[in-house]
């Protein structure tokens, strides 16, 4: 287990390389927000990063997510849980329960019953789209053309609200692709605006331990930040 000092000083050079990242590219460090994701993680390193003063976490499922955050999500009531996983249709209605916002949706179907639970449940659920923009794995949408039609589906919803994109670069060392992978996602959010200019400014969601300063430079406003704040997840195929 972590301790307190640990994740704490873990925090405080993420945020330091954050600003250093910013700072190069001529951006605010102010307008770029910190995710910690806890998944694999216990409740008591989520405790810490949230004493350290995270208020944002990422979890990518909604079972393991929901053993740690339900209790304390009532304690701590200004938790931001988002979900950044893939998530199956059959879970959707407990991800409208649980979450504050999904940032993985990756299909149009998926759209379409996000909006129904959350009608259900009376709410209004912010998304982000998820653009696959060169991971190996398969995950989001496959191009503009079909990030278009489910920004239209989200439009079209009185109880979702698009908020932004989100996307995984491939993982390598080498910072071509990786950069490549980030401004597609920034061109795509780009374009959208352009073709819906009444919809809110979208938050690029880009950027993990292992890419978050090129992300940084290349416009991303999220950063999902697991490994380099609670160690490594032992075990964990991902
Ligand atoms: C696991 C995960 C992260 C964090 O990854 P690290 O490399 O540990 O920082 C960020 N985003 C998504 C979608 C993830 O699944």
């Amino acid at each position: 287990m972590k301790s307190i000092v640990s994740i704490a000083g873990n925090i405080e050079r993420i945020r330091e390389r954050i600003e250093a990242a910013a700072r190069r590219a001529g951006r605010d460090p102010a307008e770029i927000r910190l995710m910690a994701v806890s998944k694999f993680h216990d409740l008591s390193a989520v405790k810490e990063a949230y004493r350290a003063g995270i208020r944002l976490f990422g979890e990518n499922r909604v079972q393991e997510a929901r053993g740690k955050f339900a209790d304390f999500k009532r304690d701590a009531s200004d938790v931001d849980l988002h979900l950044i996983g893939s998530l199956q249709r059959n879970k959707a209605k407990s991800a409208v329960e649980l979450f504050s916002c999904v940032q993985s949706v990756d299909r149009d179907e998926l759209v379409v019953e996000l909006a129904r639970r959350a009608e259900e449940a009376g709410r209004i659920l912010p998304v982000f789209l998820e653009l696959h923009t060169g991971e190996e794995s398969k995950a989001g949408f496959d191009g503009f053309d079909s990030l278009c039609r489910a920004a239209e589906l989200v439009f079209a919803s009185s109880s979702l609200s698009l908020r932004g994109l989100m996307t995984m670069a491939p993982y390598t060392d080498d910072p071509s692709p990786i950069r490549a992978s980030f401004r597609s996602l920034r061109s795509a959010g780009e374009e959208l605006e352009k073709r819906y200019p009444e919809m809110e400014p979208l938050i690029l969601s880009m950027g993990m331990t292992n890419d978050f300063e090129l992300a940084i430079e290349e416009g991303s406003q999220l950063v999902r930040i697991g490994t380099a704040l609670f160690g490594s997840r032992p075990g964990a195929a991902q």
